[in-house]
């Protein structure tokens, strides 16, 4: 059936690689993250440069690499990937720049875990194409400028307020994306279906767009469990009970909350009744990283309103509690 030769390898990452978007055209939603950056491309490629540094801000899932591939792509360039936490030492960094192409895209994932050595030898690469590389130890050490191809990076990060303003302020052109609306994680879920063949009927599309946390990773990854859900029960096309039913086996909720959003409004709600709760106490609380509960968790809940940041700490609001079932105390803030 067409659901059973959907898809060859079933890993999540050829998953993912076959469904990224190849060109700006086709990459859904951003509209104005993608004017800005087409203005750039469209830029260099009339002056016959590479084009500005760029840094891509924002949550997991939501375009990062699939743009930086997509910059590389539309000016017929090589891309290099590569991510902060492997860059440990200003060599690991020195040996990727000296290698580059000239021309190429150099992406850096998780920019901000890079190592603080090798953040000052990008500063120096990134405006100058030049990297500083020290001979020898003790006081005949010196320095040696070496020169590299003209390259464009593009950084991304979760936690852009976590890179210093020096580096920050190299890049040409900072885009922070935001959460996608139902109807265009509908697209994504349209889109995909297509190019695994699948036949979905809309108010199937839209129970998941609905259910994917703002993030178009979640909503095809949704899809292939409806996919899933659908072959197992022996049916050529997905209706809004196969969907229900593959979301209801995979507890996503009616908001798309997972596990950790549920745990950290239960901690919210329950344990502190909507008093003002500090980051520190909340990643206690759940056994988390605070880095990703402000980083991953809070954005999502913080743009369903389900909770508020305030001066004094994280707290549940009315609807938070409402989404729990729960009466809010009479003395709440909202
Ligand atoms: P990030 O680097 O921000 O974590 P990715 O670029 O890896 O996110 O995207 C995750 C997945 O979501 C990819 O498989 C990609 O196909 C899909 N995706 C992301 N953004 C879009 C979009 N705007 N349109 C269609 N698919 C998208």
């Amino acid at each position: 059936s067409e659901l059973t030769k959907a898809e060859g390898s079933d890993n999540e990452l050829a998953f993912e690689s076959a469904l990224r978007p190849k060109s700006l055209g086709e990459f859904i939603g951003q509209s104005k993250v993608r004017n800005q950056l087409k203005l750039i491309l469209d830029a260099a490629a009339i002056q016959n440069r590479t084009p500005d540094h760029i840094l891509l801000a924002g949550p997991p899932g939501l375009g990062k690499t699939t743009l930086a591939m997509i910059v590389a792509h539309e000016g017929g360039q090589p891309l290099r990937l590569t991510s902060g936490p492997t860059i440990q030492h200003a060599g690991d960094l020195a040996a990727v720049l000296s290698s580059l192409a000239p021309g190429e895209v150099l992406f850096i994932d998780e920019i901000h875990r890079m190592a603080r050595s090798a953040e000052e030898m990008l500063y120096l690469a990134m405006e100058d194409y030049r990297v500083d590389v020290m001979v020898g130890k003790g006081p005949g050490a010196t320095s040696i400028p070496l020169e590299i191809a003209p390259f464009t990076l593009v950084g991304a990060t979760t936690r852009s307020g976590m890179l210093p303003s020096p580096l920050r302020d190299r890049f040409g052109f900072i885009a922070h994306l935001e959460f996608y609306e139902n109807q265009e994680l509908q697209q994504v879920i349209n889109r995909a279906a297509k190019k695994l063949g699948l036949e979905i009927d809309e108010t199937a599309q839209q129970e998941i767009a609905r259910r994917s946390r703002g993030t178009p990773r979640i909503a095809n990854r949704l899809l292939r469990r409806v996919r899933d859900f659908a072959l197992v029960g022996g049916k050529t096309k997905i209706g809004v009970d196969e969907a229900m039913g593959a979301l209801k086996l995979y507890e996503v909720d009616d908001l798309g909350l997972d596990r950790l959003d549920r745990e950290i409004m239960k901690v919210l709600v329950e344990r502190f009744s909507g008093k003002p709760v500090g980051l520190s106490t909340l990643a206690v609380a759940v056994g988390e990283e605070q880095d990703t509960i402000e980083a991953v968790v809070e954005p999502f809940l913080v743009r369903m309103g389900l909770i508020a940041r305030t001066a004094r700490g994280r707290q549940a609001t009315a609807a938070g509690f409402a989404h729990l079932g729960q009466t809010p105390p009479t003395n709440l803030l909202d």
